[in-house]
């Protein structure tokens, strides 16, 4: 038999990359907790419809598909807000407005794998459902602020952007929604000559590529233009007005805002307002992006229901840690490995380790049923700070010996006080 290795794009988290990922988890849940949002668990396995609906040609193409046993077509999920939309529909409904989630998981895409790109990733995504208001909007952006900040990253910044502003034009201009939907998705991927190909009016065409040069170091000020840019246009009109609204409240939130984007685009096909990306320096690949999506859950069949969110890539978000070499947190604990002299103390043993487990301290059996300076040595060699000893002339004692396997030196300790003894 040849040895397996990992299907192309998926990978192996080995501890240090798990701890990782599991930190940067551990901060996403003590956000949602801190905002008011509750953690739901749906499947990794949805009805392709479903999940196709809305997403958008681009992650169309890049779902994992297939038939199951009973010949249905579902997919792997490719994000979460379809999922959750499909809730606000059925077991959710009657939930009181705003409904608060969060759903912490992998997805899949059949992306080209490169470095911050899998095709099995993780994200957690936060949805507020129930209303329309800039608060929202501006809610979903600052608990993504607090997330970057809670693992530690720093000069992380924000781009910020309103589709409706581009579908005010071309829905004025009587351009449909398919084709608003193809002229996006390719400006998304900043392909503006062939966007603008699939605009026939010489008067939205003008004001289209108009509104590429709007671009201003101040945030405010590229508003500003935006806003006498589309001056004729009344549902772009007041898509720039809801975009200031939010942007003046993440300000007040001391959100670091780095640049409006007038011809910002996302790949989902399901936004229709405000939508936003953060970034940090060093990756020129987005660590989180999300938006509004007024129409979804009506398309799925509910009451028309207003609502925004956003995902954090998770993978991403470690690696720009490793990149700005922001350690966890954590303070690490003291660790034991409990050795038994000979194989008839193994019981006694035993039970002690049980006692200093329950006591909350990680403790390591010698399994291996090495002699004492083999285990000793092995003990050092992975970093345990003390090896418990067990042997007859101590347990006599009602005692063990407790080695500290840095300092090489070792004491007699009372089993009653073990625990206290280890900890402190
Ligand atoms: P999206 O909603 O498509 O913008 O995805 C939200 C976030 O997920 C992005 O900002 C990325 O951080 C992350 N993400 C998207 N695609 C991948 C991928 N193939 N591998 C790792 N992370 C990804």
């Amino acid at each position: 038999m040849p040895t397996f290795q990992t299907v192309r794009g998926m990978r192996d988290l080995l501890a240090e990359d798990a701890e990782m990922l599991n930190f940067v988890i551990s901060k996403a849940r003590e956000t949602a907790k801190l905002y008011g949002y509750r953690e739901v668990i749906t499947p990794v396995i949805e009805p392709y419809e479903l999940l196709s609906a809305k997403s958008g040609e681009e992650i169309r193409s890049r779902m994992f598909t297939f038939k199951d046993l009973g010949n249905r077509t579902v997919a792997l999920r490719p994000e979460f807000t379809a999922s959750i939309a499909r809730l606000a529909t059925t077991a959710l409904k009657n939930e009181p407005k705003p409904l608060r989630t969060l759903s912490v998981g992998s997805v899949y895409r059949y992306d080209e794998p490169q470095r911050g790109r899998y095709r099995e990733f993780y994200q957690s995504d936060f949805e507020i459902i129930g209303t329309s208001n800039p608060e929202a909007d501006a809610e979903i952006i600052l608990l993504t602020d607090r997330l970057m900040r809670a693992v530690g990253l720093r000069n992380y910044a924000f781009k910020l952007g309103h589709v409706g502003v581009i579908r005010g034009i071309l829905s004025q201009e009587n351009v449909d929604e398919k084709a608003q939907n193809a002229i996006l998705q390719r400006m998304d991927k900043k392909e503006f000559d062939e966007a603008f190909k699939l605009v026939e009016s010489e008067e939205c065409l003008k004001t289209l590529r108009g509104s590429l040069e709007l671009k201003s170091d101040d945030v405010f000020e590229t508003v500003e233009r935006i806003q006498s840019h589309v001056e004729g246009y009344s549902k772009a009109a007041s898509s720039a007005e809801d975009l200031k609204k939010i942007l003046k409240l993440v300000t007040e939130g001391e959100c670091p805002v780095a640049t409006v984007e007038p011809a910002f685009a996302r790949g989902l096909e399901y936004y229709t307002g405000m939508i936003f990306e953060v970034y940090i320096p060093e990756l020129d690949i987005a660590l989180g992006g999300g938006g509004r999506y007024d129409k979804l859950i009506e398309v799925f069949g509910g009451e028309p229901t207003p609502a925004t969110g956003v995902a954090h890539g998770l993978d991403r978000i470690a690696l720009a840690m490793q990149m700005q070499k922001t350690a966890p947190s954590t303070k690490p604990e003291k660790r034991v490995v409990v050795v038994p002299v000979k194989e008839e103390l193994r019981g006694e043993a035993l039970r002690i380790a049980q006692k200093l487990r329950e006591a909350g301290i990680p403790t390591e059996f010698e399994v291996m049923g090495r002699k004492m300076a083999k285990a000793l040595e092995d003990a050092d060699r992975r970093k345990v700070d003390y090896a418990i000893i067990v042997g007859e002339r101590e347990l006599k004692q009602g005692a063990v010996m407790v080695r500290n396997l840095a300092k090489r030196e070792q004491i007699l300790v009372e089993i009653a006080k073990l625990a206290e003894k280890v900890q402190s």
